[in-house]
């Protein structure tokens, strides 16, 4: 059966993930940091067409909720075989001179750090070594890795660089383990990160200086992390997939 985590799932690209992941037939965990109404609203969402589904509450840059979330999704569904690493944050937008340490630590933790925790835990369940059957991890990164973010959030940017390395890295590390890792690297997305950079508008804004004069939908995002996840994928690993309407 195959067992998917979505980090950041209560809202934007991670619910969209959880729900076609259920449609797909996986049992999804949705994981969120504060806002259990909407974590509950995404499980009844996947509930009522069929699908099942648990909310679990967790900091992903906390070391001990991030082991007792993976220790809860073994009692509820047994080893995870999916994990979507997506749960993601940025802060206002500066330049460089309003960037504290403090601020640019909080980034690195949620978005470096946790994504290598949430890594660690479900190699330990997937790789063959540990005698688990494999399984697939996606990371969701950004466009801002290749762009920088300058003048908006150059530390959230760094932060997606960190991610696209770890996932060439690893990808390399646990090929022989069967597992596949791969990232998603959206652009700019109906999502409600962008009013956390003080700007709920930026992609209507933006939109017009695009190729294809869109922004994108957190369902676009999670066709293709679906897809990565999917045996449909066998063969990939170490891939970025852009979904930046071609910028
Ligand atoms: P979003 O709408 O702001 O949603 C963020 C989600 O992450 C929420 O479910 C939030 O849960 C959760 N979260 C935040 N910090 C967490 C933590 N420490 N532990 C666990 N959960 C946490 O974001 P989004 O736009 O969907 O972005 C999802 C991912 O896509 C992020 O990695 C982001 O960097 C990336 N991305 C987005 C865009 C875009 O244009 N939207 C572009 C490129 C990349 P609570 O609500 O419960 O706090």
């Amino acid at each position: 059966m195959a067992i998917a985590l979505v980090t950041g799932a209560s809202r934007g690209i991670g619910k969209a993930t959880a729900i076609l992941l259920a449609q797909s037939g996986y049992k999804v965990v949705v994981n969120y940091q504060r806002n259990k109404q909407a974590a509950d609203e995404v499980i009844s969402t996947i509930h009522a067409a069929g699908g099942e589904a648990i909310a679990i509450k967790a900091d992903i840059a906390d070391e001990l909720q991030v082991m007792a979330m993976f220790v809860e999704i073994d009692n509820a569904f047994g080893p995870v075989t999916a994990l979507v690493n997506n749960a993601g944050i940025l802060f206002q937008q500066s330049t460089i001179e309003e960037l504290t340490a403090e601020r640019i630590n909080c980034v690195l933790a949620t978005n470096v750090t946790g994504y290598f925790l949430c890594c660690r835990e479900a190699v330990k369940r997937m790789a063959i070594r540990y005698g688990g059957n494999g399984g697939a991890i996606v990371n969701v990164s950004s466009a801002a890795s290749r762009l920088g973010a300058p003048g908006e959030y150059v530390d959230y940017a760094a932060s997606k660089g960190a991610v696209d390395t770890l996932t060439t890295g690893l990808s390399v590390e646990v090929a022989a383990q069967g597992i596949r890792v791969n990232g998603v690297r959206p652009g700019f997305i109906y999502t409600e990160i962008h009013a956390s950079g003080g700007e709920a508008g930026r992609v209507d804004r933006v939109k017009d200086l695009l190729p294809m004069k869109r922004g994108g939908q957190p369902e676009e995002v999670a066709q293709a992390i679906v897809w990565l996840l999917s045996d449909k994928a066998s063969y990939v690993t170490g891939s970025f997939l852009d979904l930046a309407g071609g910028k």
